[in-house]
């Protein structure tokens, strides 16, 4: 008779959470008794630590990575007429902000072997969007599934064009590029803290990171009403966008097992590519780079051989995701702004990724686990 094992969990906060002990408690409890739940002390001791995990000059703690997105924007005035440059193959948060600042999202395609966008055509786009009469204003680089953006290149291109550089680092707080932790890749970085991301609060949050103190200043104003120096003077049309109290807490007894999460995940990561190399497409290396590993996706040879990938490995008690199905060119809501432009890599690498299990509390024995469900899947790679 077969044992039918537990289905693996996707993600594993509940584990998480009795790992890190009465410590987090503490923390929590901390907040309770001061009770100051809007900008309490735990909210500027976060930014410092922050801020030196990743080398930034300023770190301005906000409610959400789309808010991060959102107020990084509206700091450089991005509204109607101008042109935000950001990849296809993305979370919708990243087109969503530049639209509703009343700007376009310009969908650029992306490296059929990284995943990550595609500098030449981004140039490309860049002509694309002036001959519609947009004004070419922002790049979105997007560290996608945990890997840096190209960012030398992007920095090259945005400076050639005067574009504002922007990280959407929503998956990749704790990655590297060039020995450099993300952070300063770009004029600003905005990162997120949603529980599923790498460094997860127990709510909604995120972050910005910057070296220009201007900007650091005028995140600080527009995340609290646009408020000047006093409460009640109100300089700019602003949000309510600040990171609340009791989630910094969270983030500051989570930060202290970050770094040995990371590594973590990397090492589940090299076991897969050893397990899964001679199944699939394993995930391609951005060069000179280390990755925060929120999602390792492979890659099957056409969308028919996934769709059975999937449903042999769920039998096995092994769960998948699809980051992500459908382009954001592809969906309805961008249609209106989207010029009809084809993004054929976008396109073919939605029918084919599919993500695994991956973080810091998967076991040596899930990992293998995960691994031997492969068998008899067959050969799937793309070679
Ligand atoms: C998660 C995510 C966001 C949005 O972050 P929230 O904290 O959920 O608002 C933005 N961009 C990308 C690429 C993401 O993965």
């Amino acid at each position: 008779m077969d044992i039918v094992e537990p289905p693996i969990p996707f993600l594993d906060l509940k584990a998480q959470q009795a790992r890190l002990g009465p410590a987090l408690r503490a923390r929590i409890d901390a907040v309770m008794a001061h009770g100051q739940f809007i900008l309490g002390p735990e909210v500027a001791e976060l930014e410092t630590k922050l801020a030196a995990f990743c080398g930034a000059a300023h770190c301005v703690s906000v409610s959400s990575g789309t808010d991060a997105l959102q107020i990084a924007m509206m700091a450089e005035g991005i509204g109607r007429g101008d042109a935000v440059f950001l990849p296809a193959f993305t979370y919708t948060a990243t087109a969503e902000v530049p639209l509703l600042l009343g700007a376009v999202p310009v969908f650029v395609d992306i490296d059929a072997a990284t995943f990550q966008i595609d500098p030449e055509h981004l140039e490309q786009r860049i002509g694309d969007a002036a001959r519609r009469g947009l004004r070419p204003r922002a790049v979105v680089g997007v560290d996608l599934f945990g890997q840096p953006a190209p960012w030398p290149q992007l920095r090259d291109i945005a400076s050639r064009h005067d574009l504002f550089t922007l990280d959407d680092c929503a998956q990749a707080f704790g990655a590297a590029l060039g020995g450099a932790r993300l952070g300063r890749a770009a004029q600003a970085t905005a990162v997120s803290f949603f529980p599923s991301k790498p460094l997860g609060a127990y709510g909604d949050g995120g972050a910005l990171f910057t070296d220009d103190a201007a900007r650091a200043a005028l995140y600080r104003s527009l995340r609290t009403h646009g408020e000047g120096t006093t409460r009640y003077d109100v300089q700019r049309i602003g949000m309510n966008g600040r990171l609340d109290t009791i989630q910094a807490a969270v983030l500051l007894a989570k930060l202290g097992t970050f770094e040995a999460e990371l590594a973590r995940r990397e090492a589940i990561a090299r076991t897969y590519d050893a397990g899964l190399a001679r199944h699939v497409t394993i995930p391609a290396r951005v060069a000179d780079s280390t990755s925060a590993w929120a999602i390792y996706a492979i890659l099957f040879t056409d969308n028919a051989a996934r769709t059975a990938a999937q449903e042999a490995l769920r039998a096995q008690g092994v769960p998948s995701a699809i980051y992500y199905p459908k382009p954001l060119h592809h969906q309805p809501a961008y249609a209106g702004a989207h010029d009809g432009v084809a993004l054929p890599v976008s396109e073919a690498i939605a029918n084919r990724i599919m993500a695994l299990p991956l973080h810091a509390d998967l076991s040596d024995a899930q990992v293998a686990r995960v691994i031997a469900a492969f068998e008899g899947l067959g050969d799937h790679a793309a070679r």
